[in-house]
């Protein structure tokens, strides 16, 4: 008896699991169902917060990868192994041209990605490199590009 509740909170736990969802963007847990934005022809699944960014869309079954529609010019099949790849010499201005076409202050960025602004303004001057988990973060906010494969 006492075997048979132990088991059905492992399935409740990890039917819980499957259901959390995370922001594209400022990558929070979604509580709630997600909100599909889309941004600049990018289709995000976001959080109530970020759902602001951009035009709010129907969700699709399934959401299209943001990384593939992120510029028509760039190839599709643009595939590259994750140690591959490394930041882009001019970041700091790519990061703050597009926040400022994107018409946001530093402090409304970092928080929207859970930064300090103190990060943002650091980054922004090229005294802070991102790591790249930040950078993935910054890319996926801004829809820009800034771990490019390793010249060889
Ligand atoms: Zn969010």
């Amino acid at each position: 008896m006492f075997k048979r509740i132990k088991d059905i909170n492992v399935t409740l736990s990890r039917w819980y699991l499957s259901m959390t969802e995370r922001c594209e963007i400022c990558g929070n847990i979604i509580r709630g169902s997600a909100d599909a934005i889309q941004i600049d022809g990018g289709l995000f699944r976001v959080c109530s917060l970020c759902s602001k960014l951009g035009k709010s869309v129907k969700i699709p079954q399934k959401p299209p990868s943001p990384r593939l529609m992120i510029s028509k010019s760039e190839p599709i099949n643009r595939t590259y192994e994750e140690n591959e790849v490394e930041l882009r010499r001019d970041f700091n201005k790519a990061i703050k041209s597009a926040r400022e076409k994107k018409g946001i202050s530093q402090e409304e960025m970092g928080k929207r990605i859970n930064e300090k602004i103190s990060v943002i303004r650091h980054l922004e001057t090229g005294t802070l490199k991102p790591t790249d988990i930040l950078s993935r973060k910054i890319e996926r906010f801004l829809t820009i590009q800034l771990l490019i494969p390793e010249e060889t």
